[in-house]
């Protein structure tokens, strides 16, 4: 893929795109656009046709947001963006003459909303923004992003907003980082921004989701904001005015740069990378004498029709193993994943020993 990029910016400055949830009146917007100004926005967001999860809240005003957007552009230099949903939603849109598009989380799941979206595009070179799937399901991201650039869009980016999930989080949406990290290992060249708005859900997580985005070199965030954010008709909660944007967020957030050509740094990253290599290296291998010891074990439990799953012995081995993390200031959570990924791959080995012919 050929990417380009749905926003342009010069190399290392962050993008950044801000509006409310909803648009709600011209003045509404209107008032976002002049408090913004000096921060330069790339786009101003705001939501037309609002997908909601349940009937009964506000569903966006329409068709008729559009026609603001027209009328402020004529005396403010700004660039619009809205969510699509469907061809309808497209046609509208490229006839008024908007800047972007995004899709949303709730339409990047089906394959044939993308699609649709992705056929009436053919011939128009505007830039799209896919949000992640409510799933965490890198292949339909994926595979949304694809199909949109199979229609001849090249400036595309992609909106990391978050996943859904049943229970209890201090997030709205779990930004399971990895996924948004493998996406950028297989398409290096694709903008990533961050929606920290739809991620935190609420505005005293916003600066330390953005933090993290920084550190891992996203092009940019997008945050919901609003002139009164306690009055918003969609998403009050994680709605904040453009001062707090200013104080509480972006004059805190700390910028860094991927490379350096400080030598002496580059040498004693070198020198701690090459004993990491060493160790990561020696943990595969002891991992690999491992899971021969589970293949005599097995044997011997095969000649003596004994069950793999032994319990007691696992449990054990979890209450240790605990403890070692502790005494090596490992998190509970990760040494816990670290054994049962290791204990399924001792199973499978030992599965495979129990269940062949010798
Ligand atoms: C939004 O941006 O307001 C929105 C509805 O987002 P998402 O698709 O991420 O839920
Ligand atoms: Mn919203």
């Amino acid at each position: 893929m050929n990417l380009k990029g749905a926003i342009s910016k010069p190399n290392n400055t962050k993008s950044l795109i801000l509006g409310p949830c909803s648009a709600e009146s011209q003045q509404q917007l209107e008032t976002i656009v002049k408090q913004s100004e000096d921060l330069k926005p790339d786009y101003i967001r705001a939501g037309v046709w609002k997908p909601r999860t349940r009937p009964g809240h506000f569903q966006g005003i329409g068709e008729v947001a559009l026609s603001w957007f027209e009328e402020i552009k004529r005396n403010h230099k700004v660039k619009f963006c809205t969510e699509v949903a469907n061809a309808e939603h497209v046609e509208i849109c490229l006839k008024a003459g908007i800047d972007a598009l995004w899709i949303g989380a709730r339409t990047t799941v089906n394959p044939f909303y993308v699609q649709e979206i992705a056929d009436s595009l053919k011939g128009v070179n505007i830039p799209i923004m896919i949000k992640n799937p409510i799933n965490p399901d890198l292949y339909l991201w994926l595979g949304a992003i694809e199909r949109i650039y199979n229609s001849g869009i090249n400036q595309i980016a992609a909106i990391h907003r978050g996943f859904s999930f049943y229970g209890n989080s201090v997030y709205r949406n779990i930004p399971r980082w990895n996924i948004p990290i493998e996406l950028k290992r297989r398409l290096p060249q694709l903008q990533m921004i961050a929606d920290i708005s739809h991620i935190s859900g609420a505005p005293e997580h916003l600066l330390e989701i953005a933090q993290i985005a920084m550190d891992l070199n996203y092009d940019g965030i997008m945050v919901e904001t609003h002139p009164e954010p306690s009055k918003a008709l969609s998403d009050s909660d994680q709605q904040v005015t453009i001062d707090f944007l200013k104080n509480n967020i972006l004059s805190k957030l700390v910028q860094r740069q991927v490379q350096t050509d400080d030598q002496s740094y580059n040498l004693k990253i070198e020198k701690i990378r090459t004993e990491i290599d060493n160790i990561d290296q020696e943990i595969i291998n002891l991992l690999g004498q491992r899971m021969l010891l589970a293949e005599n074990i097995g044997a011997e439990k095969k000649s003596n029709n004994i069950s793999i799953l032994q319990p007691d012995r696992w449990n054990e081995i979890i209450q240790r193993l605990l403890k070692v993390a502790k005494e090596n200031q490992l998190s509970e959570e990760f040494v816990f994943s670290l054994i049962e990924a290791i204990h399924i791959e001792s199973i499978q080995h030992q599965s495979r020993k129990m269940n062949s012919e010798n």
